[in-house]
């Protein structure tokens, strides 16, 4: 038996998800599905190892990895994720996921993801600056603003992407602003940049809402995962006068018909770390929270959140995909089957490479925008992209998921034909 490539997946994961995605997009592609392979292997995929010196003087390795997917289109562009359960496969998914969102909203770069197999709750500030510093040093062969441009994910924020430019800039000898986004904005970073994927989260829901005929101001809303994302979604949907009914994260689940108080939860998650213990709401069994009567369900924590039983509870008419890969191949079918409008991640959580491409145009220039500038053109570019997926997913008669596949595997394909083979 002949050893098993990097390549092949493990059943039911993001990248078999994945996969299974572009073959359905295939048959949509015309000539372009002869390139279609290039889909399906990244360009190059790095791994390193960072051993770091830890505060009680033992030495400590940690795995990490870059991967680019694919650069047909520009340079690699996504985030870094530090978290325990880090995988290559995973990343490598979530940069393929990558391909397809900045294509999908036209900006010029291709997909990459990288990611530290680490538990950051459990490392001191000092030691979590070392594995960063190690980490961007040992990537900092295939990473630079026309090579490939990292950016805060999961357990990951402006801190840390200050330490990564400043090891890269140490290493290079000159200040690099444009090597990562999502910066400090003292450090060439952007305005509106940390509210940006909660932003479009919010922008595309209320897109599609106002589609289905759902008034936003009647509407119930159930959030999973209230970090970044999840909370700048709830808080924006609150805003609009959505009544937010039930949220979850890692610590609990809360329900409360008549609406959550969302800068009062925001700011009990600041003090104690989760959502659990909150006041003002009744506690929830974890899959309770699933089947809690609402009209647009929006899971922004991890991928494969939601499964095939899962999907069944789901009572929403909408569900906006907040986090990349929430849902897995059985519970997107389960979802269509049942008529639920899935909006897919690869548009609705854009919000954040978009402004991320405005830093990085910004810090070429070092001439910045003010926030009201960049959220006018964030909503230009994430709702024009959107509704050419809702016009696509019309006139061929498919869900949005691959209607968006369509539109981004023709743009990288297109690319790819043009530039041709080397040698
Ligand atoms: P974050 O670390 O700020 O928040 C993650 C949230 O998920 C936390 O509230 C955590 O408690 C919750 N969570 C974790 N495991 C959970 C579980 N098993 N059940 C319920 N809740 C759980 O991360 P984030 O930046 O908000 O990212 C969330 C998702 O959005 C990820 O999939 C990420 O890849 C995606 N995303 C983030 C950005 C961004 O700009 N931050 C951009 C695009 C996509």
């Amino acid at each position: 038996m002949s050893a098993l490539s990097y390549l092949d997946p493990t059943p039911g994961s993001p990248w078999d998800t994945y996969l299974a995605q572009v073959d359905q997009v295939t048959p949509h592609l015309g000539k372009l599905a002869r390139w279609v392979e290039t889909l399906k292997r990244p360009k190059r995929a790095l791994i390193v190892d960072i051993p770091i010196e830890m505060d009680n003087g033992d030495v400590r390795h940690f795995e990490g990895y870059r991967v680019q997917h694919n650069l047909s289109r520009g340079p690699g562009k996504g985030g870094v994720r530090y978290h325990p359960a880090v995988t290559l496969e995973e990343v490598l998914a979530l940069s393929a996921w990558m391909t397809i969102k900045n294509a999908a909203v036209n900006i010029p770069y291709g997909g990459a993801k990288g990611g530290v197999r680490c538990d950051p709750k459990k490392l001191s500030l000092k030691e979590l600056e070392k594995v960063t510093r190690r980490f961007t040093s040992e990537i900092g062969i295939v990473i630079g603003p026309t090579k490939d441009i990292p950016a805060p994910d999961v357990n990951t924020n402006a801190q840390v992407m200050a330490w990564m430019m400043d090891t890269y800039s140490a290493n290079q000898g000159g200040t690099v602003t444009g090597v990562v986004t999502g910066k400090p904005v003292e450090l060439g970073g952007s305005l509106g940049r940390v509210k940006a994927t909660g932003r479009g989260v919010f922008l595309t829901a209320r897109e599609s809402a106002k589609g289905m005929g759902m008034a936003l101001d009647e509407a119930r809303v159930a959030v999973q995962g209230f970090g970044n994302v999840g909370s700048i979604a709830a808080e924006l949907m609150a805003q609009a006068h959505a009544k937010v009914v039930a949220v979850q994260d890692h610590t609990g689940s809360l329900r409360n018909d008549a609406g959550l108080n969302i800068p009062a939860l925001m700011q009990h998650v600041r003090d104690s770390g989760g959502v659990a213990g909150y006041a003002e709401a009744e506690a929830v069994d974890e899959e309770d929270f699933w089947g809690v009567p609402c009209d647009i369900m929006i899971p922004a924590a991890l991928e494969g959140q939601v499964d095939g039983p899962r999907a069944q509870r789901i009572r929403a008419r909408l569900l906006v995909e907040g986090a990349n890969g929430p849902v897995n191949r059985e519970a997107d079918q389960v979802l269509l089957e049942r008529g639920i409008t899935v909006v897919p991640d690869v548009i609705a959580n854009a919000g954040g490479v978009v402004v991320s491409y405005f830093e990085w145009v910004q810090d070429f220039s070092s001439f910045f925008w003010s926030e009201d500038e960049i959220n006018l053109r964030l909503e230009a570019i994430q709702l024009g992209a959107f509704r050419d997926i809702q016009q696509r997913a019309l006139a061929l008669s498919v869900p949005l998921r691959t209607a968006a596949y369509v539109i981004a595997c023709q743009r990288v394909l297109q690319a790819r034909e043009e530039r041709g083979l080397y040698p």
